[in-house]
């Protein structure tokens, strides 16, 4: 049997297609393909009532890139840059992340999931690459596939397992970044400016770039994925 992975939705409020003015509950195909290509199910995890107790059904858990995450949950105030947020999706998705944990359920974060990570632990969120000067542009929504900065691998990582480098290129389609990492937790890698860009904590990955939307054109990212669902 394959594993089971819940993706933990995202809430697209008001959805301009829709003729209902009810949110929509999503993912998107990249994430779908890239679990179900490295030997996975992917299923859908929209918030309700028994959502939590899914967790036990499943094998994994993935939290995939969307909106900021919301400044009261690392318990600072919001400052002008910082983008959408939704405290009730931050408590959804933290409460997953809780649950997994605590179920030893292997969890892979992307983007957006990496922060809430580093938030859900008592880590801190730099609210726009511009809180810090030292930091080079890192949202590019037109090279979405490709890469457009170097990372450095840490050696014993999961990532230097799973894709045997040191150096690479990723997209980078984010304009938060960790500030303070979780206690815990260790870079996995990081940008030459100094952006953290992979995280972990026993089995709990995550990355800032979207390797998801890589594949769509290359099988560079392939294996961080089957790492994970080995994991799983
Ligand atoms: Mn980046």
């Amino acid at each position: 049997m394959r594993p089971i992975i819940a993706i933990a939705s995202e809430e697209i409020k008001k959805p301009s297609l829709s003729a209902f003015p009810f949110s929509w509950y999503i993912t998107n195909e990249a994430y779908i393909k890239a679990i179900d290509n490295a030997g996975g199910i992917p299923i859908l995890l929209p918030p309700s009532t028994e959502a939590i107790s899914m967790i036990k059904e499943v094998d994994g858990l993935l939290l995939q890139g969307g909106a900021d995450v919301d400044p009261s949950s690392y318990k600072e105030e919001r400052h002008a840059c910082c983008g959408e947020s939704s405290i009730e999706e931050d408590r959804f998705h933290i409460q997953l992340l809780i649950e997994a944990e605590k179920q030893n359920k292997p969890v892979l974060g992307i983007c957006r999931g990496m922060q809430l990570i580093n938030a859900a632990f008592g880590g801190t969120l730099y609210q726009d690459r511009k809180e810090n000067p030292g930091f080079a542009e890192h949202l590019n929504k037109e090279l979405y596939a490709d890469g457009v900065h170097t990372i450095s691998i840490r050696k014993d990582s999961f990532l230097a397992k799973a894709l045997k480098e040191e150096h690479i290129k990723v997209n980078s389609l984010h304009h938060q970044m960790i500030k303070n990492l979780a206690p815990g937790f260790k870079v996995a890698a990081e940008s030459c400016d100094g952006v953290i860009e992979a995280i972990e904590r026993g089995n709990i990955w995550a990355v800032q770039w979207h390797p998801e939307a890589m594949l769509s054109v290359s099988d560079s990212m392939k294996s961080v994925f089957s790492a994970f669902l080995a994991l799983c």
